[in-house]
């Protein structure tokens, strides 16, 4: 059976020396790295999810690893970027549509540390370098908690403004949290999304159902030993 990992990171930037919430979703620029060296040592392709999904559904064979982010942070773009261009990898980018050249505001009221998100711009160069563009709703909610109609604008809606702002397909999705159902699901499909992500933690494989594909969360202290069992052995 051919498992394909599905790493899933945030930001990648210095991470505060106090204990902050969200502090473990801060990876290193360093860590990420030499993360991605290991890809490249063990023959890994680091691809976005539209690239990896002919390898998940089992039309394509190789060793490839699917690299996704959440929330479309600045950082990424400034630390992030030049490394995946320097070893030929693609990767994909959650966007919350109404915080584009914003911050995120969703993390506030939580105590997390502000951080900017890319501008419209930034997230068009993301694109025209080969990256992908998927969705993470509007507003970054818990889609099951809010009605069934604002859940719909915010699936739909936000695959609108994104495709709008770059010119191109959106047809990738991430639920906020991880947090979906049934109902969720159908939406996304309706949607006419492709194919759509969660925090499940494990590696994907061709029976996994598109709109529930697992991903493996890189965190701030995961040591370079950790990071491979994620990768080769979840
Ligand atoms: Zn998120």
């Amino acid at each position: 059976m051919v498992f394909v990992p599905i790493l899933l990171y945030h930001q990648i930037d210095i991470p505060p020396v106090r204990r902050v919430p969200f502090r473990s979703m801060i990876v290193h620029p360093d860590a990420f790295r030499r993360q991605m060296n290991w890809l490249k040592r063990l023959g890994y392709q680091g691809l976005s999810l539209r690239e990896a999904m002919p390898y998940i559904r089992g039309e394509k064979t190789g060793k490839v690893a699917a690299i996704t982010f959440d929330d479309g942070f600045l950082n990424v773009y400034e630390k992030a970027l030049l490394v995946l261009q320097a070893h030929g990898f693609t990767a994909t980018n959650f966007f919350v549509a109404n915080q584009v050249g914003g911050q995120n505001a969703w993390d506030i009221p939580f105590g997390g540390v502000q951080a900017p998100c890319m501008s419209v711009a930034q997230m068009r160069e993301w694109a025209a370098l080969g990256h992908e563009v998927g969705s993470h709703t509007l507003d970054h909610v818990h889609l099951p908690q809010v009605p069934w109609e604002e859940a719909r604008k915010q699936i739909a809606l936000s695959r609108e403004i994104l495709q709008d702002m770059i010119g191109e397909a959106v047809t990738s999705f991430c639920y906020p949290y991880g947090d979906e159902n049934g109902d969720m699901r159908k939406l996304a499909r309706d949607a006419a999304y492709d194919y759509a992500t969660t925090t499940a933690r494990r590696r994907a494989r061709k029976e996994d159902d598109s709109f529930g594909l697992p991903r493996l969360t890189i965190r701030r202290n995961d040591t370079w030993l950790h990071f491979l069992r994620k990768c080769l052995t979840r």
